[in-house]
């Protein structure tokens, strides 16, 4: 086991997880989320000459691992705190994993967003549950009531990666993967925020100390590996891409994903728009999975040449939450440029 690592300034950090809490959240999470297929890829293996397995993780409830997360924070709450209930601000991922997790345990949930969110994403969150409280013009704004909620109502905010709780629950992928396959070598994570990744190699390396941990980003507005090139956590700008949910910063208050990436991770490594475009094909007609950008980075850094020699390789499909007129556009071999739009 690695000792305790350090935050971004050096100190200690109190509560960071470790493996042990991993193992709990797995007990608590249970019946609650799905054991996600682990599948080996024959085309993939014969293209890059390794032996690949795809953790095909979009078949989680809610289309994304996020669930993992946000069911085991929403569990390990006191019962007094599950009675006041949890909010976020996420319209994404962790927004319908929260949502569907506290509908789950019977916990009030109010996702504040601000008026420029698509209604589509609104009645998603919606439709698991969820309530909807749209307040202001930006992000900001719906922080500002997110803080009123948590002040004055006494609701906990969870947020969506840089939480031990989190951490934890989103670990449990890990633990799935290295016991269903001992003898895998490398591990492709999909890398924003770093919740996934962390969760993911506290897991695998206790289990392996010797399996290799890759995270992938994409090129554009690559938060976490332009925080690790400097060494510290900076704002980064967010760019429309592919794989939209790997945008946004790390906080530069982080507190724990980017001392853990610091500490456990091996290796990061960046994929581009038609990368991440060809990755989607791949998963759509080679393996007939339907994934989002976001979950077709590791493909994509596989069949770029972006990682090699990996030997006995997992790829972490992390979701398939793709606009379906955008997956139409792209595995009909459009050559689609979000960047532009
Ligand atoms: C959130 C998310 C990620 C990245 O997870 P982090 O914990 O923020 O690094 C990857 N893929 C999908 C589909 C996601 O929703």
């Amino acid at each position: 086991m690695s000792q305790a690592p350090l935050s971004a300034n050096g100190w200690p950090l109190p509560a960071c997880p470790r493996f042990a809490d991993i193992l709990s959240a797995r007990e608590r999470i249970a019946g609650h989320i799905q054991a996600t297929p682990l599948v080996r890829s024959p085309v993939l293996s014969r293209e890059t000459g390794a032996t690949v397995w795809l953790k095909l993780e979009q078949h989680q409830a809610t289309g994304s691992f996020k669930l993992r997360g946000a069911t085991n924070a929403i569990l390990s709450l006191t019962s007094a705190e599950r009675d006041r209930g949890v909010v976020g601000v996420s319209t994404g991922n962790h927004g319908r994993g929260l949502a569907h997790a506290a509908k789950e345990a019977g916990t009030r949930c109010i996702i504040c967003m601000s008026r420029l969110v698509p209604q589509n994403k609104v009645e998603g969150i919606e439709a698991l549950g969820a309530e909807v409280r749209i307040v202001g013009n930006s992000q900001d704004d719906a922080q500002v009531e997110v803080d009123r909620l948590v002040e004055e109502e006494g609701m906990t905010m969870l947020p969506p990666f840089d939480h031990p709780d989190i951490i934890a629950g989103q670990g449990t992928l890990g633990l799935e993967v290295v016991e269903a396959l001992p003898e895998v070598e490398a591990l492709l994570v999909p890398l924003s925020g770093g919740g996934l990744i962390a969760g993911v190699a506290l897991a695998a390396k206790a289990l392996k100390p010797s399996v290799r941990i890759v995270g992938v980003s994409m090129e554009r507005g690559a938060a976490m590996y332009e925080c690790q090139r400097a060494g510290r956590p900076i704002s980064v700008p967010e760019l429309p891409t592919l794989a939209d949910s790997l945008g946004g910063g790390i906080g530069l208050e982080n507190r724990y994903t980017f001392a853990l990436v610091r500490d456990l991770v091996d290796e990061l490594v960046l994929v581009s728009e038609a990368e991440i475009a060809q990755g989607i094909r791949h998963a759509y007609w080679k393996e007939q999975q339907t994934v989002e950008g976001s979950g077709a980075v590791g493909i994509a850094a596989l069949l770029s040449g972006r990682v090699t020699d990996s030997g006995v390789t997992a790829v972490i499909v992390s979701g398939g939450n793709i606009d379906t007129n955008l997956h139409h556009r792209i595995v009909s071999g459009e050559d689609v440029d979000v960047t532009a739009e």
